[in-house]
């Protein structure tokens, strides 16, 4: 083959030749992944902290996903979005029986999903409350990368960019209840939020405000649409964030670690909002057959090994080992639930941090100049924590 390119600095000159720019990454590149492990092409590996962004749940390649790649494969890999498959079928009837939900629809991506959860607000909207459409957001959530998703976006760099955006969205304040009382209107239809902000540095929604705002919603038969893309399956120690507050959702988005790395992505409803008409949905990958298989092979893992457990056991874990280095490198606000952690630097150095990090094996992530933020795969382990806490030490040790 013509186009095999040899080495890492031949790969890493045609990388820039040819990858459209659109992020700073370091120079390395990936070549496999095992368990927590990634390796690079010059064969050093790496203790992933990241996961693929919150994404490989069972880790780098793990066997049910390679099993169900290849069996599902071997029988269908694309039928056509116009027919039933068996797999999407199973894997709806499995996603129903964990959930407060009964119907679902299937997609590729986070952005999708809530582009799907969008729309399905507006319909609603339109046919029980005289046409509202106004969608209320959180400021600093993150809903995705697409037009609609990122004017629903509370992300304020995003604030000038990509003009004129998707109109109909509302950003008020995290866990301020008189603010959001003060923003519902008679044009609104839908409430949007992350139970947990993930890219925003990991905030959480508090539990009376969400009761309050579940109240106000029911009572004006407005919309609560929970994306739970990164905080959903067993991420946060309960399948479902939504179970740590007495309350349940019209609308989930899932997506990131649903696939295990596969691109793969849902919308949960219930039978009431079951009202979207031929045309109106839809997509050519929708409930394609080896995104089901896989979802399968990966949500039936995290139930039935219980993996929520394990990361709201190891997710304790990790909290004491930073709790045991925190004064000595004055790290504050530890925070988060089960596998999604973060904590805030006394500089805004979380960058030069992570670097450090990847050159001495280790990857996590700086959501923000001031902030770490920890989202390893749910099978880690007591071993590994205390290996991410040595180097990251190791590292802090030649900042300070
Ligand atoms: C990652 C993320 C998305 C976007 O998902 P994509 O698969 O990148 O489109 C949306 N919402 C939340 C909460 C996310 O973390």
């Amino acid at each position: 083959m013509g186009y095999e390119l040899n080495n890492t600095k031949e790969l890493l000159i045609e990388a820039s030749n040819s990858i459209l720019f659109t992020t700073m990454r370091p120079s390395i590149v990936i070549e496999s992944g095992e368990g927590m492990y990634l390796w690079d092409t010059e064969g050093k590996n790496y203790l992933d902290f990241v996961g693929g962004w919150a994404v490989n749940a069972l880790g780098h390649c793990p066997n049910v996903i390679k099993e169900a790649l290849i069996n599902q494969g071997n029988t269908l890999i694309n039928a056509s979005p116009s027919f039933y498959n068996k797999p999407m079928i199973e894997f709806a009837k499995l996603l129903t029986d964990n959930s407060c939900f009964n119907k679902v629809f299937f997609t590729n991506s986070g952005s999708e999903a809530n582009e799907g959860a969008i729309k399905l607000a507006r319909k609603y909207g339109a046919k029980f409350l005289n046409g509202a459409y106004e969608i209320i957001t959180i400021t600093n959530s993150f809903h995705g990368r697409t037009l609609a998703t990122m004017s629903a976006s509370g992300k304020k760099v995003w604030e000038k960019l990509y003009e004129p955006k998707v109109p109909g969205f509302k950003h008020v304040p995290l866990n301020d209840i008189e603010c959001i009382k003060a923003c519902i209107t008679s044009s609104t239809c839908a409430i949007m939020l992350e139970p947990i902000q993930g890219e925003g540095g990991v905030y959480e929604v508090n539990k009376n405000y969400m009761r309050i705002l579940s109240d106000i919603c029911k009572e004006r038969g407005i919309l609560m649409i929970f994306d739970e893309v990164q905080t959903g399956l067993g991420r946060t120690g309960k399948l479902f964030a939504y179970e740590h507050y007495d309350i349940e959702p019209d609308i989930m988005t899932l997506a990131k670690g649903i696939g295990g790395g596969y691109p793969l992505s849902a919308l949960l409803t219930k039978e009431a909002l079951n009202i979207f008409e031929p045309g109106d949905q839809g997509g050519t990958y929708s409930s394609q057959p080896l995104g089901m298989a896989v979802g399968i092979a990966v949500v039936s893992e995290i139930i039935n090994k219980d993996l929520s457990y394990n990361a709201k056991m190891q997710g304790n874990y990790i909290i004491k080992k930073l709790i045991e280095i925190k004064d000595k490198y004055k790290l504050k606000n530890i925070r988060g639930k089960g596998l999604l952690l973060a904590f805030d630097l006394p500089q805004d150095n979380g960058k030069e941090i992570v670097d450090k990090c990847l050159d001495e094996g280790l990857i996590l992530n700086s959501p923000k100049p001031s902030t770490i933020r920890l989202m390893p795969p749910l099978i880690v382990t007591e071993e590994d924590t205390d290996k991410m806490v040595d180097i990251l030490s190791k590292v802090l040790d030649t900042i300070l």
